[in-house]
């Protein structure tokens, strides 16, 4: 099965008598370990894309599989269970806990096991980000791309099978910026698939597909044979 799979989605937002149409028959696939980035001009669907493939909201109309589960019809606990087996959510904001270190931001999603295995567990998830030698630092000691890298080791530690970013560079400055999309490149690399939302055409070059959105539909799917090149 394919990781994702969008089959002629569709979704409307009532907004007082009026009905918003922020997706339209949108058809997707994309397979395991695949590395895809959406783009599109603001108000072109993204935030609502994210929603739905983040299994945070389900589509109006059409189907919905996420690694062969259909997500489309379920209920929001159906739908957070799913989300917490399976998808690993970045934001622009790094939603750090503030007098928390590095390693205790991490390991909050892990729910089970003895202590010392999720401490482990989450020491491997900075060890993959590249931050080991940071746990103990609290976030207002880490760099803003730091904090950004302790997001994503919080968002691997349960092992999800998809990492979904959205916007994960907003806050960066042009170098943090560059690292962080690299990194997302590693992690796909590594196997896991990846779906980078994003305005930064510099940034939508390092996945290894880019889908364009405007007014709700997809207007450009295309590989990126760069992306192959720059790593
Ligand atoms: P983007 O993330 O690309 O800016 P959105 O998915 O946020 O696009 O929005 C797509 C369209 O749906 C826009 O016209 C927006 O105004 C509308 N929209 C998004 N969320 C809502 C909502 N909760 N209620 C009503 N309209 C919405
Ligand atoms: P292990 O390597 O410990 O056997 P798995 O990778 O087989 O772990 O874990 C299966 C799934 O269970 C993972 O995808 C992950 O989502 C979830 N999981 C494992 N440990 C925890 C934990 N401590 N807290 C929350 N979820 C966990």
């Amino acid at each position: 099965d394919p990781m994702i799979k969008l089959e002629g989605v569709g979704k409307s937002y009532r907004a007082g008598e009026a009905e918003v149409r922020a997706l339209h028959g949108i058809e997707l696939t994309v397979d395991e370990g695949d590395f895809v980035a959406i783009m599109g001009p603001s108000g072109s669907g993204k935030s609502t894309m994210m929603n739905i493939l983040g299994c945070l909201d389900v589509p109006t109309e059409g189907r919905y599989l996420l690694d062969g589960i259909d997500v489309s019809g379920m209920s929001d606990d159906e739908l957070a269970a799913i989300r917490n087996r399976k998808i690993g959510l970045v934001f622009q904001s790094y939603n750090l806990l503030p007098r928390t270190t590095a390693l205790d931001n991490v390991e909050l999603p892990l729910v089970y096991g003895n202590h010392r295995a999720r401490r482990s567990r989450a020491l491997r998830a900075l060890e993959e980000v590249g931050l080991a030698d940071r746990a103990t630092h609290l976030p207002n000691q880490l760099s803003g791309g730091q904090q950004q890298r302790v997001a994503i080791a919080r968002a691997l530690v349960t092992r999800p099978t998809m990492l979904l970013a959205d916007e994960p560079t907003g806050n960066l400055d042009t170098g943090a910026s560059h690292e962080i999309a690299e990194m997302l490149g590693r992690l796909s690399d590594a196997g896991r698939t990846v779906v980078l939302i994003t305005h930064e055409e510099e940034i939508a070059a390092y996945a290894r597909r880019v889908v364009r959105l405007r007014d709700g539909r997809i207007v450009s799917d295309d590989r990126t044979d760069f992306a192959d090149v720059s790593r």
